[in-house]
């Protein structure tokens, strides 16, 4: 059978498609592309001229039986995403997990990644950290999420659109309190990369006070509960069993 290549394409700098993943590109019979005319574009400035097929969230299901096809027939694949890495919050998880279901091989070829590239440069802890993508579109379902994880210890990584990007930040001060320390990298590798660092209050009055500062793709990124908070929280939970324990009988 084929192979399946799974093809790290740049996240805004056009020079971060690496030379070994440009020569994947060109020698693959057809390449799977969650959007084929943002990536005919890539693929026009790379010199590389190939047949593609569309392979997004809502036609997964069905492209990828015919991407096995091609791997039956001993034809090498590639899948890209619109940008970065594919299945980091993109396209393909059906897709490799079939093809290794089936026995062929599934091969990486590295490169950018939003999340690891504002990890590496944030100044937060990298020893540990916990990727939840995008959190919920709805404020409710956003402020549960952001609940759930407020007692986390490791770094915490989102991703979010432009749009969101303000009442995220302003939810996250909400539940997790002003001073928890906050990273926003805003626009990795392209002509405006901004990082805004600091405490959550700070972090959001910066990005409301910048005219650009809801522009552009952001990574979200937050320090995990400090051993203080968590002795807060639990001292909390004591006083407020102190108070439950007296009004028993
Ligand atoms: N697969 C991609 C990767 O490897 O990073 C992520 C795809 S996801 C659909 C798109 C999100 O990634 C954006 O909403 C943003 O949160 C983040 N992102 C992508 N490019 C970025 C960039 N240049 N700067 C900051 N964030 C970026």
């Amino acid at each position: 059978g084929g192979t399946l290549y799974i093809v790290a394409t740049p996240i805004g700098n056009l020079d971060d498609m690496s030379p070994r993943a440009a020569a994947i590109l060109s020698r693959v019979a057809v390449i799977a592309a969650e959007d084929t005319r943002h990536s005919g574009r890539l693929l026009q400035h790379l010199g590389i001229s190939k047949p593609m097929m569309a392979l997004h969230e809502h036609n997964e299901r069905d492209k990828a039986g015919q991407v096995l096809e091609k791997l039956a027939a001993g034809q090498d694949v590639a899948l890209i995403s619109d940008a970065g890495t594919p299945l980091i919050s993109d396209p393909g998880f059906v897709l490799v997990r079939e093809a290794r279901a089936r026995g062929y091989r599934v091969s990486p070829v590295p490169g950018a990644c939003a999340l690891i590239s504002a990890l590496s440069a944030a100044g937060l802890p990298t020893d540990r950290f916990l990727f939840e993508g995008f959190l919920p579109a709805r404020q409710g379902a956003r402020k549960t999420a952001l609940e759930r994880l407020a007692r986390e210890s490791a770094t915490l990584v989102f991703y979010e659109s432009p749009h969101r990007i303000v009442d995220t930040v302003r939810d996250i001060e909400q539940v997790m309190g002003a001073e928890r320390e906050l990273v926003l990298a805003r626009e990795l590798t392209k002509t405006f990369e901004t990082f805004y660092a600091g405490h959550a209050a700070g972090v959001r009055e910066n990005i409301e006070a910048d005219p650009h500062g809801s522009r552009g793709e952001f990574v979200v990124m937050v320090h995990g509960a400090s051993a203080e908070e968590l002795s807060a929280s639990s001292a909390e939970v004591d006083r407020v069993l102190v108070l439950l324990l007296a009004e028993l009988p």
